[in-house]
C-alpha cells in the first residue's frame, strides 16, 4: 500500500524525522485557512500517489493565504500521470540551500534491505542512478541486525555529503530506519531531504510503501486504506476473506487453487477470441476447502458484478473431492436462493480429479436451472465464452 505524502510525513513525524508544519486541504478555501494558520510563505502540494508532481505543476509556492487559495484552485482537480488531485498539502515554505536523497527499501534479489544516500537530491533517483551511478552510496542492511548511527555516518561519508550536514543526516537516517522497521514498510524515501538556510535538515517530501502482508500486526495502518480507490466488489470479497480480483471481461471465473484459476483465465481468454473477444471478468480462488458457504460467497460476489454474463466454475478435486464440491454447489444455490439471490446467469461447471464421476452425478441429479456440466476445461471455457458472447 502506497501512502500519500501527508500520510508519510505523519509517520515520519511520529518517529522524529523533521518535517515542515503542514495541513491538508480539500478545497481552495480550506487551503487559504491552512495558509493563514501556518503563516508566511507556504508551498501547496498535490496529494497523489505518484512522483514528479513538481515537474507537472503540482507543487507551487504561495506568498500568503490568498495566493494559496488561488494556487490550490489550479492544483485541485489536476491530472498528474493519470491521478486526479482531490487534496493538497499546505506546508510552511523552506529556504532550501541543498537537496539530498535518502531511502531504505526491500531488495528482494539480495533478500535484504538496502539503504541509499545521494548528495544529488531533488531530481528523480532513477535519473541519478543512470547518469551518475557513483553519486549513489548504498549499503545492505541485515534484516536481523539493524542500522545504527555508525553505519549511517559511513553512508553519509560515502555519499560525499558536506561535512557540516553529515551528523544531522545520519541522525535522520537512523530515525528513517525506525520508520521502515517498526511500520513494516518496503520503501521509505525522502527526496529531497533539504538543508535549509538556518543549517537544519528537513524532509520536504515523503514516500512510503507499507507491506500489506504485515497488516495483521499493524492495526493502525487501517486508516491509510483508501476505500474510494478500492473496487466495491473487491472490498466485499475482502470482507468475506476471498481471493478476488476484478478484471474487465464478462465471464465470471471460480476455481480452487491459484494456479488452476490463473490457467482458467488464459483458457477463457483464448476461447473468447472466437466470440468477439470475450474475456474473464475476475480472478477468484476459493481455495482447497470449497465448502458450500465459501462457494455461495464466491457466487454471490461474481453474480453481483453487472459485467458478468456467464460463470465458469472450474474445480479440480484433491483433498476436497468433487462430490463434496458438487454438494457445495447445490447447497450454495440453495443458500443464495435463501438470501433472495437466485442464480440469474448461466453457470458452466467442470469437475475433474478425485471422485469426479460422483460429483457430476450429484449435479446431474440436482438438475439446477441454468447449470450446465462440461467434462473438459477447454470445452467448459468455450461454452462459458459462447454464453457470455450471446448475452452481449
Ligand atoms: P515531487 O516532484 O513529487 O517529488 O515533489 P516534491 O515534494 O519533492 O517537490 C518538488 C520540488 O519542489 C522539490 O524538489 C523542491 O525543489 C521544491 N520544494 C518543495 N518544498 C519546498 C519548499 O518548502 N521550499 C522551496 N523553495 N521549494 C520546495
Ligand atoms: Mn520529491
Amino acid at each position: 500500500m502506497d501512502l500519500l505524502e501527508h500520510q508519510a510525513q505523519e509517520l515520519f513525524a511520529t518517529h522524529g524525522v523533521p518535517v515542515s508544519r503542514n495541513r491538508v486541504a480539500g478545497t481552495p478555501d480550506e487551503a487559504r485557512a491552512a495558509a493563514t494558520g501556518i503563516g508566511g510563505r507556504v508551498v501547496v502540494k498535490a496529494q497523489v500517489r505518484t512522483g514528479g508532481r513538481g515537474k507537472a505543476g503540482g507543487v507551487r509556492l504561495a506568498d500568503g493565504p490568498d495566493a494559496a487559495r488561488d494556487v490550490a484552485t489550479a492544483i485541485l482537480g489536476m491530472d498528474i500521470r493519470g491521478h486526479t488531485v482531490h487534496r493538497v498539502l499546505v506546508t510552511e515554505a523552506s529556504d532550501i540551500v541543498d537537496e539530498y536523497y535518502v531511502s531504505f527499501l526491500l531488495d528482494r534479489s539480495h533478500r535484504s534491505f538496502l539503504a541509499l544516500v545521494s548528495a544529488r537530491g531533488g531530481v528523480e533517483i532513477e535519473q541519478v542512478a543512470a547518469e551518475h551511478p557513483e553519486a549513489l552510496a548504498r549499503t545492505w542492511v541485515d534484516p536481523t541486525g539493524g542500522f545504527d548511527l555508525a553505519a549511517a555516518r559511513r553512508l553519509t561519508v560515502a555519499a560525499g555529503l558536506p561535512d557540516e550536514v553529515r551528523e544531522d543526516v545520519a541522525r535522520v537516517l537512523v530515525r528513517l530506519w525506525n520508520v521502515f522497521r517498526s511500520e513494516d514498510a518496503t520503501l521509505v524515501e525522502i527526496n529531497p531531504l533539504a538543508r535549509l538556510a538556518d543549517g537544519s535538515v528537513r524532509a520536504l517530501d515523503g514516500k512510503v510503501t507499507l507491506d500489506d502482508n504485515a497488516r495483521f500486526r499493524q492495526p493502525g495502518h487501517a486508516r491509510y486504506v483508501d476505500v474510494t480507490a478500492t473496487d466495491p466488489l473487491e472490498a466485499r470479497a475482502a470482507g468475506k476473506h476471498l481471493n478476488y480480483v476484478k478484471l474487465d471481461g464478462s465471464v465470471g471465473v471460480i476455481g480452487n487453487g491459484a494456479g488452476l484459476v490463473m490457467s482458467t483465465l488464459d483458457v477463457v481468454a483464448y476461447a473468447g477470441e472466437r466470440y468477439g473477444g470475450v474475456r474473464p471478468a475476475n480472478f477468484l480462488d476459493i481455495g482447497g476447502g470449497a465448502s458450500a458457504e465459501v462457494m455461495a460467497d464466491g457466487l454471490e460476489i461474481i453474480l453481483g458484478d453487472p459485467d458478468v454474463r456467464s460463470v465458469l466454475v472450474n474445480v479440480f478435486g484433491g483433498i476436497t473431492a468433487c462430490d463434496a464440491v458438487a454438494d457445495g454447489i447445490v447447497a450454495a444455490v440453495g443458500l443464495l436462493a435463501g438470501r433472495g439471490e437466485a442464480i440469474s446467469k448461466p453457470l458452466v461447471v467442470r469437475l475433474d480429479g478425485n471422485n469426479a464421476a460422483r460429483g457430476r452425478q450429484i449435479l446431474t441429479e440436482a438438475a439446477l436451472p441454468g447449470v450446465r456440466l462440461v467434462d473438459t476445461m477447454d470445452g467448459a471455457a468455450r461454452l462459458a465464452a459462447e454464453l457470455a458472447g450471446k448475452g452481449a
